[in-house]
């Protein structure tokens, strides 16, 4: 697999090479959950000579690029019913955003952040079943002050986690320990973070906890934009929330991580990582409870939160908006 090598080392996490794609064998196929798919224009040229009415199968997106049309179940007008691609059938060659899923590249100050989407199921399995896969995670170089901190912070949150005997448990501390960093970066304190004393084993207040939860739920139940229609199903307001917590400690602490690896150096550009943990809580706490089947809540999740911009930012709009009034400075200083 190709990796960008012109924003420095790369750095993955252990199962990001064992990952294959199933394809015919595949539970739950990517090319059939109603995404759209763009198709660089190189490609589409390339196509449009070797693919008979190539053109008719594609469309515009409004911004100068191309879509794969899709059919009314959502799949890509390329997936045949054998399971296979007919494009790569036809070509020998997968478009480059195909080729690229599951995986994803995080380009940062120095170095380069690799991993997979639990979006896929090969991947989720991959990632929610193994044993901790992120041995080394403090070793980046940067000359980016507040991206040093929060390589360094990260590393201090999974050994948190890790440690941490119930992943709930350890979801909320890390709400309260994002408080404390947000303060040393609100006050440009960033050299503090090793001297600082924080208390990771404090939680949210019950009732701010609780609230917070069913506002969450309401913005995804109520506004989000659906994509599939399991997960149309699993979010309709009228259906009563499942009583069972799903998932093993194990699977729900290796998620917790994925979303600590994957999210927390994005912190970086909005410079609010109280934002991005209650960020993380919120979907964590969400693939607790949607339904039983941990795995499918998950990728559901992925697919039409992560996934989805319009979603996604509908959340993260409604925590900051929420820690408006936020005040560093009278909560307590760690
Ligand atoms: S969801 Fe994953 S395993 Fe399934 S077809 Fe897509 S990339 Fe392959």
């Amino acid at each position: 697999m190709l990796v960008p090598t012109n924003f420095g080392q790369v750095f993955s996490p252990k199962y990001f090479e064992h990952f294959s794609c199933m394809a015919s064998r595949c539970q739950d196929p990517c090319c059939k959950v109603g995404w759209e798919i763009p198709l660089d224009l190189e490609s589409a040229e390339k196509y449009r000579k070797s693919v008979e009415n190539f053109s008719e199968t594609v469309t515009e997106d409004g911004f100068g690029g191309l879509l794969f049309k899709l059919r009314p179940d959502g799949s890509c007008l390329h997936f045949d019913s054998d399971g296979l691609c007919g494009l790569m059938k036809k070509t020998g060659e997968q478009c480059e955003i195909c080729s690229k899923y599951p995986r994803f590249f995080e380009e940062y100050d120095g170095f380069t952040e690799a991993g997979l989407s639990v979006s896929c199921p090969t991947a989720e399995r991959l990632i929610l079943d193994g044993d901790f896969p992120y041995e080394g995670i403090e070793n980046r170089t940067t000359d980016d002050r507040l991206l040093k901190f929060l390589v360094e912070a990260r590393a201090m949150a999974m050994e948190m986690v890790e440690n941490e005997p119930d992943p709930d448990l350890a979801a909320d501390r890390l709400c309260s320990f994002s408080e404390g960093l947000q303060i040393l970066i609100d006050y440009d304190e960033l050299n503090m973070l090793k001297a600082s004393e924080f208390d990771r084993a404090e939680t949210l207040p019950e009732a701010d906890y609780r609230e917070f939860i069913d506002k969450i739920r309401q913005i995804i139940f109520e506004k989000a934009e659906k994509i599939s229609p399991v997960w149309e199903e699993l979010t309709d307001p009228k259906r009563p929330m499942s009583k069972a917590f799903a998932g093993t400690k194990a699977e729900r602490r290796a998620y917790l991580e994925y979303l600590i690896y994957r999210r927390f150096l994005k912190a970086v550009s909005s410079e609010f990582i109280y934002a991005e943990c209650l960020f993380i809580r919120a979907l964590y706490g969400l693939a607790a409870g949607l339904s039983e089947d941990y795995f499918l809540n998950v990728r559901l999740i992925s697919r039409e939160i992560e996934h989805n911009d319009e979603n996604r930012e509908a959340l993260r709009g409604y925590i900051t908006d929420m820690l408006e009034g936020w005040d560093g400075a009278s909560a307590s200083t760690p």
